[in-house]
């Protein structure tokens, strides 16, 4: 069948109406392409009754569709959340397809070639919005995909593989103890003496830590994939007979120089000993920058915040590469290329917001602290009172331990803080935007609109930023007030030309996820929030956020980098934890092997 529309026809209501008159055929491709639902059913209905089978419709018009979608987006034409919208069309038509496609299968054995992809999120973490992308372009592609959810255990995972026999398993994971977890699901799969390719995805994912730590656990090829369109050349080179061979052979080559490369440059790397990064540690002048005293101490609900308050903090940049759409907003509104599929994107999300807003589909629920506290050495006293006396609980903080050019010092966040006699004091907050979303995205998951399901999930992760950019300022201005006078436009605090920093545990400056735990009972955040800690400390719901707060005009982000032996034995120690535990929850970050 000839296609018309190989470059793409603008929208309008005449041209719709021009293609309503065309073969049914012919309109189903064009739906798909276009991502029209709006008469997707009796299309189908009359594209079946037309064609004579049911599976015809999906071997002709709606593949034919999908083909071309596929093309436009590897050659760039197309992106990513319309070819969310087309699957969308191809979703809806195939439900409506399968009762009949299966009355016709009835007793007989239609072979099904399809490769089959089995996707989870990994035991303990949470985060699904790539692997859903994932799942969605590969669905399009004509690969069977089945999608095991989040906090999947490695042997459910591996169990399902088994049972349904699939030909590709791919792992997903956001935060740090997840690579661990995606080491330990391959040394299983190793174990089960399982052959086939194993893909490992997600935020906090690399190729480096594919090649260094994962790929040598298992013997069938373990790939990393960066993204839902790498994703489709991937899956198709691995199932492939032809391709499969080189494709491995490449992949192989490359993470054995990355590792050589790897283990050349942690030999290179100068290192210091925590003593001696401690002797170079960032000296702040107390008396310069008195710490301020805040208005007010103790735990506060953060109530009454509604998302009609949040809409003017929104950083939309992240969102668009959420779509995997580069550009920052909102030039790429304009963009020459990838305007128009910004807009319509941003004309969904800012739609669904109202919609949000008027079902109170999306509770907001926060809680904030300002405590007493003092440095003690690399650690934090959080204090019951003013009086200083009793210890509620201590903050741990790493120290850089890397060689700086001369005049940089190496970093904990204690150093931000006054040591004990100098009255200082801490922030510690956690909010979240994530209660109702797995209501509202289960409803238009029943619908069968993936568009609209993962649309929620990213505008959660929005407004929950939205809400710690809200909170953070309502610390500096009211609950603590050392910035009272701060006017600040959206655009300065996007850009955080603010005083003070508000460090969240697993990022750079204090990658230990450990420290949640202490900050989850100062606050009381799972009882107060309804926010739980999973087994790997990611934070339930997914859209939540939380951070300490620091005051100091220095106070700014930093990498600690990698750790040394003696500052893991330093800071297990100082928190209570064996050795062992503690590399384990910072394994991705030690400077030795632990088995050494
Ligand atoms: N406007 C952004 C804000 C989130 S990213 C958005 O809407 O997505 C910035 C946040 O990440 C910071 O507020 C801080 O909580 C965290 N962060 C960034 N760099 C960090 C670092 N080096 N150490 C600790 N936390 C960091």
């Amino acid at each position: 069948m000839a296609l018309r529309f190989s470059e793409q026809p603008e929208s309008g209501e005449t041209e719709e109406a021009e293609w309503r008159k065309g073969e049914v055929e012919e309109r189903l491709t064009h739906a798909l392409v276009k991502g029209i639902t709006e008469f997707i059913e009796e299309d189908t209905e009359e594209a079946r009754l037309k064609m004579g089978r049911a599976i015809s419709v999906i071997e002709g018009p709606l593949m034919d569709g999908m083909n071309h979608v596929g093309d436009l987006f590897g050659s760039g034409m197309m992106f990513l959340p319309q070819v969310v919208k087309s699957a969308r069309v191809m979703k809806k038509s195939v439900s409506y397809l399968v009762p009949f496609i299966e009355a016709e299968q009835k007793g007989t054995e239609e072979a099904k070639a399809i490769p089959h992809v089995l996707l989870a999120t990994v035991k303990g973490d949470v985060h699904d919005i790539g692997k859903k992308i994932v799942g969605v372009v590969l669905g399009c592609n004509n690969f069977r995909v089945t999608d095991l959810g989040v906090m999947v255990p490695a042997e459910k995972i591996l169990d399902e593989a088994q049972r349904l026999d699939v030909d590709i398993v791919g792992l997903s994971g956001l935060i740090t103890p997840s690579l661990d977890e995606m080491i330990h699901v391959a040394e299983e799969m190793r174990r089960r003496k399982m052959t086939i390719p194993l893909l490992i995805g997600g935020a906090t994912t690399s190729e480096i830590h594919t090649a260094v730590k994962v790929d040598p656990a298992y013997d069938a090829p373990v790939v990393h994939v960066l993204d839902a369109s790498r994703s489709v050349y991937v899956v198709r080179s691995l199932v492939s007979r032809d391709l499969r061979r080189s494709f491995v052979e490449d992949v192989r080559f490359t993470y054995s120089a990355r590792r050589e490369r790897y283990a050349a440059s942690r030999t290179r790397t100068e290192f210091l000993t925590l003593e001696r990064a401690r002797e170079n540690a960032l000296v702040l002048d107390f008396s310069v920058d008195t710490p301020p005293v805040p208005e007010t101490t103790g735990v506060v609900d953060i109530e009454d915040v509604t998302i009609e308050r949040l809409r003017d903090y929104i950083d939309w940049t992240p969102f668009f590469q959420a779509w995997e759409m580069k550009g920052k907003y909102p030039a790429i509104l304009d963009d020459s290329e990838r305007g128009e599929a910004a807009r319509t994107l941003f004309d969904d999300a800012r739609e669904l917001l109202d919609e949000i807003i008027r079902n109170a589909g999306i509770r907001l629920e926060g809680v904030c602290g300002i405590f007493p506290a003092n440095r003690r050495g690399d650690d934090i006293d959080v204090y019951q009172d003013e009086a200083r006396e009793s210890v509620l609980a201590t903050l741990h903080t790493l120290r850089q331990q890397s060689v700086k050019t001369q005049g940089r010092p190496n970093r904990a966040l204690a150093d931000f803080m006054a040591p004990g006699g100098i009255a200082d004091y801490i922030g510690i907050f956690a909010v979240t935007a994530g209660h109702g979303i797995f209501e509202l995205v289960s409803s238009f998951e029943a619908d069968n609109d993936d568009y609209r399901a993962i649309l929620a999930k990213s505008l959660a992760d929005r407004l929950v930023e939205a809400f710690a950019e809200f909170v953070h300022q309502q610390i500096r201005t009211n609950l603590w007030g050392y910035a009272v006078g701060e006017n600040l436009s959206s655009e300065d605090l996007l850009s955080e030309r603010y005083r003070g920093i508000r460090p969240a545990p697993g990022y750079p400056a204090q990658p230990d996820h450990t420290e949640k735990i202490t900050m989850w009972s100062l606050l009381d955040v799972e009882k107060r929030t309804g926010i739980s800690l999973t087994e790997h400390l990611a934070m339930n719901p997914a859209a939540s956020v939380c951070g300490l707060v620091f005051s100091h005009p220095e106070a700014a982000y930093f990498n600690v980098g990698l750790l040394g032996r003696d500052q893991v034995e330093d800071y297990s120690r100082r928190k209570g934890y064996t050795l062992k535990e503690m590399e384990r929850w910072l394994s991705p970050r030690l400077n030795y092997d632990p088995a050494e």
